[in-house]
């Protein structure tokens, strides 16, 4: 019997568990924090054995294979010891796609990913496919595998799930844009954290699809130089594709050989430039697998986007508020800024990552009436845009950050909190500041 140790007993860890025991490994669960009770009753269920609070090397370097978990970095010592003993490490995803004949689509990139995999997952449902869809949503798509398998499905892809693959390989690829972020992980090179994300397209083979922003330099630049093998299919905004999706005027055009689609983007339910590329990218998956036409305009025109992303809250005397709070970079609130169409009040602020504002200046000196800083330092916001914006304000509470923005709104502008910085100053995660705005707004 093959023995499957699990590192880390979160979604993936345990659903990989749970897959290992079906398929007949001798399966050990090894998490060095504490596993929460909902887990623990699983692994009861399942009769597998797991530890907490340690990682016991003797029940470990004795596995024929290691599922790590994405959170546990490379370099710590028990990762090093597996890889010098030249034990398998993969990730969940390599592990469970062994046990599926589906079709996978899988979507990777620095910002997008969920939206593109939700806007994705709507489409090819919609259009009558059996089709499941995991990654950072819902069941892992290890215990998916386990249990409710299905014929496709749309896969969310970190690079850290995809530095922890050895075969993989999705039927279509989705590379949706590369701007620095993680370099912690990737000794501070964006160079390694481009080819971790290229990694998606390792694997492809002539008969694979890969869909990619073509007017991202860092990807452009990265494919001239380390050519694939998968047929490439670009969406632009700015160019015009032979074979892939571009904008002509205001239609999207989505040419694959002799099949075509167009479709006005201003019937689009989603709003911002990014949006129109996230519809580009899931419509040319969804002409790939042959989704009606007329159901991908339907989709397209009705789907809700994902709560957390531009998501529209209330509007309260003519001012509308808008909860973009899973922005947790510069470039993610570089496009929601340019998605604004009036005046605006920005909420911005918390753990900065290494920001680099410059690439805000324009926009903010066109479309930014006043800011409010949401975070414990907040000198890097007030240095950057002392010069552009006059009415700069700080505080520590979501609530009162809120209240704020309340006075200075007039009619016709937006309150935009989208941070540009992680969360974890004054919060627990992006979903409870997210949760908070809104609640804050509710109570105005
Ligand atoms: P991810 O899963 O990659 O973090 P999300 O779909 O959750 O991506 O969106 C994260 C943030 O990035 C949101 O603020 C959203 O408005 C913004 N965003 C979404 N799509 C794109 C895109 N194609 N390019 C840049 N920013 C985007």
């Amino acid at each position: 019997m093959k023995r499957l140790v699990v590192l880390g007993a979160g979604e993936s860890g345990v659903g990989t568990a749970i897959l290992g025991k079906k398929k007949g490994f001798d399966v050990f669960v090894s998490d060095k924090g504490i596993i929460t009770n909902d887990y623990k009753e699983v692994l009861k269920n399942f009769e597998i054995e797991w530890e907490e609070q340690r990682h016991t090397e003797s029940k470990i370097l004795n596995a024929d294979v290691i599922m790590k978990s994405p959170g546990i970095p490379d370099k710590v010592a028990l990762v090093k010891k597996l890889n010098e003993k030249g034990i398998p490490v993969v990730s969940e995803i390599e592990f469970a796609a062994k046990y599926t004949d589906a079709q996978v689509i899988g979507v990777t990139g620095s910002n997008g990913k969920t939206t593109t995999t939700m806007l994705t997952h709507y489409l090819l449902d919609q259009g009558g496919l059996k089709v499941n869809m995991a990654g950072n949503i819902g069941d892992s798509f290890a215990k998916q595998v386990a249990e409710q398998d299905a014929p496709f499905y749309v896969l969310e892809l970190s690079s850290f799930q995809l530095d922890g693959i050895i075969d993989f390989a999705p039927h279509i690829a989705v590379l949706t844009n590369i701007t620095p972020d993680h370099l912690d992980r990737y000794e501070y090179k964006f160079e390694n954290y481009i080819a971790s994300k290229f990694r998606i397209a390792m694997n492809q083979s002539e008969n694979d699809f890969f869909i990619y922003d073509a007017d991202d330099e860092v990807i452009t630049e990265y494919l001239e130089q380390h050519p694939i093998r998968s047929r490439l299919l670009p969406f632009s905004l700015t160019k015009k594709v032979d074979n892939g999706a571009y904008l002509e005027k205001e239609n999207i055009v989505i040419t694959i050989g002799n099949n075509k689609l167009i479709m006005p983007t201003t019937n689009l339910s989603l709003k911002g430039n990014h949006n129109v590329k996230n519809a580009m990218a899931a419509a040319t998956v969804s002409q790939l697998l042959k989704i009606r036409k007329a159901t991908i305009r339907e989709c397209l025109e009705n789907f809700h986007g994902v709560e957390h992303r531009l998501e529209d809250v209330l509007k309260i005397n003519n001012v509308q508020y808008i909860n973009d709070s899973k922005a947790t970079n510069v470039n993610a609130t570089f496009y929601a800024l340019d998605a604004m169409k009036s005046a605006t009040i920005w909420i911005v602020g918390g753990v900065d990552k290494g920001n680099d504002y410059s690439e805000l200046y324009s926009l903010v000196n066109e479309k930014v009436k006043a800011i409010i800083c949401l975070g414990v330092d907040n000198s890097k916001i007030i240095n950057a845009f002392g010069n552009c914006v006059d009415n700069i304000e700080e505080t520590q509470s979501m609530k009162e950050a809120v209240s704020m923005a309340y006075k200075i709104a007039e009619r016709n502008e937006n309150v935009l909190l989208s941070p540009a910085c992680a969360s974890f100053d004054l919060f627990k995660n992006y979903e409870e500041r997210g949760r908070q705005f809104k609640e804050a707004v509710r109570e105005l």
